[in-house]
Formats: structure tokens, C-alpha cells, sequence
């Protein structure tokens, strides 16, 4: 059996004290390592670096050898000791969803980022006593165990094994904890931090989330799940768990942007579903020291993020207006990288690793997001299926599906060939599913906008952002921009675009166009008075070089998005747009 303590007797000093217990039958070497990253955030990390003051001990307190074996790894001499006692510390300054911050208001936890595995337990039942400063709650997915009168502070869970007991992040302080029941089902919001918040609104519209949700899966799949959410200085983020989440949002985020709160409440326990249950191969057990591949992230988290907004347009939590805006904003963000022309979805999910999680100025170029085109993607499926079977099936029955067909118990979605699969069972197996598949998934075509528009009596008009004034198209320089205090910067240059091919480069320094000095907004105002064709001068800074680039000015691409009503809809049309935004009662 192993039992972890964890303890946080100084939280200024962001150190935790974790204690490690290990009964054994075995004798010999105890190995131990420290994830080097955490599931649903898909890059290696190396938590190892924040661990210090490591030390082993016998059952009698007698200290044992070790050495370090690996960047992550520990190897304890223990020889015929069966008992072997591990401790360490943790700093834990970083307040980010997927990693560990202790400080005299809150203490959170990944478990893996301070929990070590004990190689050869890790299938087994673990014990987590928590103990908190006094006056701190523990709030957590894990099942609790009874109070022990001796630990009048500490609060103790179990987990059927380590993959349990890191999925299930810890809250430990002053949080308030706000409650509800969906099907009896408990579900808690622990919420750190104050806000412009309206907890009574937020209690309902969480409530009508989950009801949502469970109407599309047909139940729900947890005993109890549990909100974190942390009501930051500006940062955000959401990172999903078996039977809970880490939402993090601005703490004023509550009046203008709740949307932001409801989209990510949506996307994270939709999540329970999608990756925490159904889920590719490689995502679970975990190999906790490595990238686990998958070419299936694009339907783990395209699928997620193209319900997170749907579902909260079938709750009646947002217009269809407000959904096709930002349908229609994301295609404007897809269509404004060259990178869709060079990554498919199946690559962009594999090389999460070094790719989307570690994007720099050429990731335009070169790369997707397997959440934006995943989710675009599942969009046009969706499409499609409603076309095909007269609207009687869609996506919702494809991820529902995949859910039955590929539970928790099992071995996961096969990587090659299954989702096409399961399209297929839905949608029909003639080879026209199949062929969307080999030009959006495995393949880099364009996605056919109109054609799927066409399917709910929708219609693209695209326009430009900065439009010239007689009508005629704008120029175009082919470059995003940045501000670095009061100079503008080259962020990127898109490789479809003249800047790119006249040689300008990322962090150049924008000083003068023809002569004139501006900034983006000037520069803006200057191109709308020039025409594709035309050649301009820029004044560069490159380091502490003065350069001039002569750029050949471009069409510039379409900007801007509308989804618009076709004139004289067909009945179909209209009834394949209500089944598909419809409000669910
Ligand atoms: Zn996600």
C-alpha cells in the first residue's frame, strides 16, 4: 500500500511537503519518478525541476541510499526494508490549470506534478491524507475517507490507482463552495478568488450545462464531479478531469465576457465524455515520462470545442445570432493561416507536442490548430450526416457512437480507421464520408464552407475588414503585427502574402512606409490609399539595422465573415437549421 501525505506547514515559502509511504512485499530498490507532464496538456514539462530536499528512510526512520537515476527519476537502496519512507518538497508557485500554486490564500494541486509514482504500484489502491493550514477546506474529486480524530485538519482520499490519483486535482483554502444535483448526481463549483460574479446565475446556467450535456449522452457518466475555478488577474485556461475541472477566468469576466465562463464550463465537462472516457489508445494508461501520441486529438478536442458553443445554443445560454458569429469568426482564423495548406489534422494532433503546444512566428505557415479546424471539421461532418439521412442523424450520434462502442473500460479508439468507421455507421458507407475524410483529416484541401452552409439555408458573405472606400479590393502587405510598448513589431509573415515574398522578417521593426512614418493604424490608413500592384517602401529596423524593403502590394484576402439566411430557404433547410441550433427544452 502506498500512502502520500501532503502537507503545506509554510504556504509564503510555495513549498509543499509530501511524504510518501511505501508497505511492500517486495524487497530491493524502490524506484520513483515525477511526471514529466500532465494528461490533457500535451507537452513535457519536467515537473521534476521543482522538487527538492529529497530523502528516503526505513520504516524506522533509519535513512536509506539513493541516487538520482534519471532527470525525473529516483532510485532508493532499500534493500529487505519493507517499509520505506519517501519525503520531499515541492515548489509550487505557478498558477496555471495544469500546474501547482501555493500561496497564503490557496493551495492547488496536480498530483502530477508533486505526486511521485512508485514503479510497480501503480495499478493499486493509493491513500492522499491532506493536510492544510487550519481554517482551510479541501475540495476534490477523489473519494474522501472518513475524518481520523487524530488529524482533526486533515482531510484523506483514496484513488483505485496513481492514473486516478492525478486526474483528480486538489483545492485546498478558503474557497466557497456552491452546490447543485442533476439526475442526484452531486456537483460542486469551488470557487478561489472574488469577482464580479453572480453566484446564483452562475449555479444556474453551470446547472443547465450539465443538464444539456447529459440530454446529448443519455446520463451522466460520474458518481460526482467538482468545478475549480479560479478567479484570476486576467489569466485563463481549463484543463478536464474524470470527474472534475480547472476552469481559470478573469475575475471580472462576469459582466461583458460570460460568455468566456459558459463556453469553457461547456468545453471542460464535455470533456468528461470526450477524451476522459471515450478516448484514442495511446491516452490512457498513461506513460507519464513521454509523449503519448495520437493522431485522434483533433476529435478529442475539435469535437469538444465544436459542442462547447452548440450545446450552450441548445441550452438557450446563447443566440443562434452570437453562434454563427463565431462560427463564421473561426472559418476568417482557419482561412488566415497558410499552415492549412501544409499540417493536416492527423500530423497537427501528433505533433501536439512541438507544434501547437510551442508555437513561434513561422507556426502560421506551417501548422493548424486541431482545435479550430478540428471543430470546423466535426461541423462539416455534422453537415454532411444531417444532408445524407434526410436529418434524421448527425455528429451527435457519431460521438454517441464512439462513446458506446469504446467505453472506459476498454482499450480506447483504435488510431487507425475507427472514427472514419463510426462516421460511416452513422452516415452511410457509399465513400462520400470517406472521401471528406481523406481531404479534411488526413488530408489539407479547403474546406467547403458554402456546401455546408448550403445544408441550413446559410450563405457565406465574405467582405473585408478595411474596406477601400470606391469598392475596389484593398492592398495588402501580409504581415501581423505586434506591440512591444510604443514600437510595432513584425509578429509573423504570412508565407501567402508579398511582405514574404519582398523579405521582411519576423521582429522587424515597422519605422516608415514611403517615407512617412507610422504605426499599424497609420500604415493601415496608407495601404487603404494604395492599390494591389502598387510598390511601397517600408522603413525597417532590423536589430539596430535601418533597411528599406520594397513590397509589391497584393490583393488583400477576404477578412471578415457573415453566415447569412439564403433568400427562399426550403422546408428541409429550415427544419435541418432548427434540429441542428434548435433549443432543447
Ligand atoms: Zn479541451
Amino acid at each position: 500500500m502506498i500512502t502520500y501525505t501532503i502537507s503545506m506547514p509554510a504556504p509564503h515559502s510555495h513549498l509543499f511537503h509530501v511524504r510518501i509511504e511505501i508497505a511492500r512485499a517486495e524487497t530491493g530498490d524502490v524506484q520513483l519518478s515525477l511526471p514529466a507532464w500532465t494528461p490533457g496538456s500535451y507537452m513535457i514539462r519536467e515537473f521534476a525541476r521543482h522538487v527538492q530536499e529529497f530523502q528516503a528512510a526505513d520504516g524506522e526512520g533509519r535513512p536509506l541510499p539513493w541516487r538520482k537515476v534519471r532527470k525525473d527519476g529516483w532510485l532508493v537502496a532499500a534493500g529487505p526494508a519493507t517499509g520505506v519512507v519517501v519525503s520531499y518538497k515541492v515548489y509550487a508557485f505557478d498558477l496555471t490549470v495544469r500546474t501547482s500554486h501555493l500561496d497564503g490564500t490557496h493551495g492547488y494541486f496536480n498530483g502530477a506534478n508533486v505526486l511521485m509514482y512508485v514503479h510497480g504500484h501503480t495499478r493499486e489502491p493509493l491513500i492522499l491524507h491532506v493536510d492544510p493550514p487550519s481554517g482551510w477546506q479541501v475540495t476534490t474529486g477523489l473519494t474522501p475517507l472518513p475524518p481520523d480524530p487524530a488529524y482533526p485538519h486533515r482531510a484523506s482520499f483514496q484513488a483505485a490507482d496513481y492514473d486516478e490519483l492525478v486526474d483528480c486535482p486538489v483545492e485546498c483554502g478558503t474557497h466557497r463552495l456552491l452546490s447543485f444535483t442533476v439526475d442526484g448526481v452531486p456537483h460542486r463549483i469551488a470557487i478561489w478568488g472574488r469577482g464580479n460574479e453572480d453566484e446564483a446565475r452562475l449555479l444556474a446556467d453551470t446547472q443547465r450545462i450539465v443538464e444539456v450535456q447529459r440530454a446529448m449522452f443519455g446520463g451522466l457518466p460520474y458518481r460526482d464531479y467538482t468545478f475549480i475555478l479560479h478567479l484570476t488577474d486576467g489569466r485563463g485556461g481549463g484543463l478536464e478531469h474524470r470527474n472534475s475541472a480547472t476552469n481559470m477566468v478573469d475575475r471580472w469576466t462576469f459582466a461583458d465576457q460570460y460568455e468566456r465562463y459558459l463556453s469553457l464550463t461547456s468545453h471542460e465537462l464535455f470533456h468528461a465524455w470526450n477524451v476522459k472516457r471515450l478516448r484514442p489508445a495511446p491516452l490512457g494508461p498513461f506513460d507519464y515520462q513521454n509523449e503519448n501520441y495520437t493522431r485522434l486529438l483533433w476529435l478529442m478536442e475539435g469535437a469538444t470545442s465544436y459542442y462547447d458553443d452548440l450545446l450552450l445554443v441548445r441550452a438557450g445560454l446563447m443566440s443562434e445570432e452570437r453562434y454563427l458569429q463565431k462560427l463564421a469568426d473561426e472559418i476568417v482564423q482557419l482561412q488566415s493561416q497558410p499552415g492549412r495548406r501544409l499540417q493536416s489534422l492527423e500530423q497537427s494532433s501528433f505533433d501536439a507536442w512541438i507544434k501547437f503546444y510551442r508555437p513561434d512566428e513561422n507556426s502560421i505557415n506551417t501548422s493548424i490548430s486541431y482545435y479550430l479546424k478540428g471543430a470546423l471539421v466535426c461541423w462539416m461532418f455534422d453537415m454532411a450526416i444531417r444532408a445524407r439521412t434526410n436529418g434524421e442523424r448527425s455528429f451527435d450520434d457519431v460521438m454517441r457512437y464512439l462513446y458506446q462502442r469504446y467505453p472506459i473500460e476498454g482499450p480506447g479508439i483504435p488510431e487507425e480507421g475507427a472514427v472514419l468507421a463510426a462516421i460511416e455507421a452513422i452516415g452511410g458507407a457509399d465513400g462520400g464520408l470517406r472521401e471528406l475524410y481523406e481531404r479534411y483529416v488526413t488530408g489539407v484541401e479547403e474546406l467547403d464552407y458554402a456546401a455546408a452552409l448550403a445544408v441550413v439555408g446559410l450563405e457565406p458573405r465574405w467582405q473585408h475588414r478595411r474596406p477601400r472606400p470606391d469598392g475596389q479590393p484593398p492592398a495588402w502587405l501580409g504581415v501581423n503585427w505586434r506591440k512591444q510598448g510604443e514600437r510595432t513589431l513584425v509578429a509573423a509573415v504570412r508565407s501567402d502574402g508579398p511582405a514574404y515574398e519582398a523579405g521582411v522578417y519576423a521582429d522587424d521593426e515597422l519605422i516608415a512606409i514611403d517615407g512617412w512614418r507610422v504605426n499599424e493604424e497609420r500604415l493601415n490608413q496608407r495601404l487603404l490609399e494604395r492599390r494591389p500592384g502598387d510598390t511601397v517602401r517600408l522603413t525597417l529596423f532590423r536589430g539596430d539595422a535601418l533597411i528599406e524593403v520594397p513590397v509589391i502590394l497584393a490583393v488583400a484576402p477576404y477578412d471578415m465573415l457573415s453566415l447569412v439566411p439564403v433568400a427562399a430557404p426550403t422546408a428541409q433547410q429550415v427544419q435541418m437549421r432548427a434540429a441542428w441550433l434548435g433549443r432543447i427544452v
